[in-house]
């Protein structure tokens, strides 16, 4: 039986060794002049750093915590056009999130996948042929190759019904992609790296001021001196902290742009067989997402809260875990109660404030903001946008700054691999059966997780490995010294949390006595045995 395991919140920040594990300066760029100064190491972070690096542009990239420690970690990890958006008349934007499906499957078969979900039709809330009309432009609204079309079901039939109650008998299934949302980050920040991009992490944009054409800007490190930085251009994607930005570090006195909408999700053992999501619709008319997750559990989310406080404590309340419950039972024949949640977490949308009524009704699209001229160097803040469209954002972020950046290379990522997502044919199947055959050693859950997390790259994490004793101990879950070490090295681990919560999900696998031995392994590893080669000279 599953024991209560840790939820955020209460396994908030404990810090691993205290020594700076890479390199503070950047050898690379003595006089820390840059093109390019970013700010916020989530997705849109991350995505432009990614890019900027492979125009040539010489970046650096700052994140006050852990590369996608705020809300890029708190998705409902879904790439998707987001089949709701379309009742909100939001065109736009789901035809670019579909697109963006296909292209994001190329480029990371390892970590995106497609998923089948299920909706049951409940007439009581939306007509059968609201649904058939809404899917309809889903498959026809933007160039599908790898996705199937939508269909109707028979629920009653369809093993897709078993899990539901026996009223649902008429529904609807149609794909979409999972996304390992933090790790998508990672990866863009490694490619960026690899690239030339510096990536400062636990280092925070504290202001800047225009000074000979370009911004001059202080920043400090977590435990450093406060340093001060060159950038021909500043980008601000700081997502729930985009406006305090800009009025703290910027002197901006204008209006707030942004609308924060909290969301959280529960985590309950797994609450049926098969591979599918559902969709369900709730009489408030939104809708609740229950997602097959980490093997043995079930995600259920979201909710949709107006928030004020400080985005860096958002955290789930008894009433929205009530909620979810609420939305699942509805449906499922199985029912989920509050005591059931195993982990549970909060994030804070940063969305652009289109002065709608209700959260639920506030643009998911994003919005740029560009300020630049009378002396003014340029700044472009962004507000709002989805994981899904975080590769054309930086594309579109591009196109704006263009004028600031004369003689700008043109762009390049919608067919570049990220980082372990060079496989041919972009087939997992194929490459996961060729890691097996090359390590018949490897016990089969742990070679599917790594070549899941890794792709091509698990090469390198293996080294020379010739027997599962040579990863080192296991410290529980299959986590091994080795791959602690590699996410030290290359992924800019430094915490637990970041090892068992965002590089990987192995918190909720192996629970306080797999932290207790990270934080043991991690307290007592001297850090320059642990860390040997930064992937790039520039990374802090
Ligand atoms: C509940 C929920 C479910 C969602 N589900 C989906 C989904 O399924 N699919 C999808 O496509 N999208 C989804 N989204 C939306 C998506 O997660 C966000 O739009 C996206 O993660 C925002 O990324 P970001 O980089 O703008 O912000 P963030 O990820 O918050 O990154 C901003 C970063 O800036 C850093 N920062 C702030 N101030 C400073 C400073 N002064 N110095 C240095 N660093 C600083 C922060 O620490 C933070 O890491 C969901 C959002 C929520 C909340």
């Amino acid at each position: 039986m599953l024991g209560k395991l840790q939820k955020r919140g209460d396994n908030e920040e404990m810090r691993g060794p205290p020594t700076p594990l890479r390199s503070q300066s950047d050898p690379a760029n003595p006089n820390r002049s840059y093109d390019i100064l970013i700010i916020g190491g989530g997705i849109n972070g991350a995505g432009i750093a990614r890019d900027a690096a492979g125009r040539g542009l010489r970046v650096l990239l700052v994140e006050q915590g852990d590369l996608a420690g705020a809300t890029s970690s708190a998705s409902s990890k879904l790439i998707h056009g987001g089949l709701r958006y379309l009742e909100h008349g939001e065109l736009r934007l789901v035809r670019e999130a579909l697109a963006e499906r296909e292209a994001l499957l190329t480029i990371a078969p390892h970590i995106i996948w497609p998923l089948t979900f299920v909706l049951p039709h409940d007439a009581a809330l939306r007509p059968a042929w609201m649904l058939r009309t809404g899917l309809f432009l889903y498959d026809h609204l933007a160039p599908r190759s790898r996705l199937s079309g939508s269909r109707g079901l028979d629920l009653a039939r369809d093993p897709a019904g078993k899990p539901l109650k026996p009223v649902f008998r008429r529904g609807f299934a149609y794909a979409d992609c999972w996304v390992e949302d933090s790790r998508l980050v990672v990866l863009n920040a490694l490619d960026a790296a690899e690239r030339g991009a510096a990536i400062r992490t636990r280092c925070r944009f504290v202001s800047a001021r225009p000074e000979g054409g370009g911004w001059t800007a202080t920043i400090q490190p977590d435990g450093g001196s406060p340093e001060i930085v060159q950038a021909r251009v500043l980008v601000n994607a700081a997502g729930p902290w985009v406006d305090r930005v800009l009025r703290e570090g910027m002197g901006r006195n204008g209006r707030n742009h942004l609308k924060l909408v909290k969301g959280s999700h529960i985590v309950v053992p797994r609450l049926y067989a098969g591979e599918q999501a559902y969709i369900l619709q709730n009489p408030d008319r939104r809708i609740v997402f229950v997602i097959p997750y980490e093997g043995r559990f079930t995600l259920i989310g979201t909710t949709d809260l107006p928030f004020e406080d400080d985005p860096a404590h958002a955290a789930i309340s008894a009433d929205e875990t009530a909620y979810l419950c609420e939305a699942v039972n509805r449906f499922l024949a199985r029912p989920v109660r509050p005591a059931d949640v195993v982990w549970s977490y909060a994030g804070v949308r940063p969305l652009y404030d289109n002065a709608a009524a209700h959260p639920s009704a506030t643009t998911r699209d994003y919005v740029f903001d560009i300020e630049a001229g009378e002396g003014r160097p340029p700044v472009l803040s962004v507000f709002g946008g989805k994981i899904t469209t975080y590769r054309h954002l930086a594309e579109h972020a591009f196109e704006r700054l263009r004028p600031f950046l004369p003689g700008l290379a043109g762009p390049w990522t919608a067919h570049a691999p990220l980082p372990g997502g060079d496989m041919p044919g972009a087939d997992f199947d194929a490459f996961l059966a060729r890691v097996q055959a090359e390590r018949p050693w490897l016990p089969p859950g742990l070679a599917r997780r790594l070549a899941r997390a890794y792709g091509t790259r698990v090469e390198r994490l293996f080294g020379g490995a010739k027997r599962l004793d040579d990863l080192g101990e296991d410290f529980g879950a299959g986590l091994t010294e080795r791959e602690v070490t590699y996410l030290i090295e290359t992924e800019w681990a430094r915490t637990p949390e970041d090892i068992l919560w965002r590089r990987s999900k192995l918190g909720l696998h192996g629970g306080p006595a797999l932290r207790g031995r990270v934080v043991e392994y991690l307290t007592t590893k001297s850090a320059p045995t642990a860390v040997s080669r930064p992937p790039s000279p520039a990374c802090g």
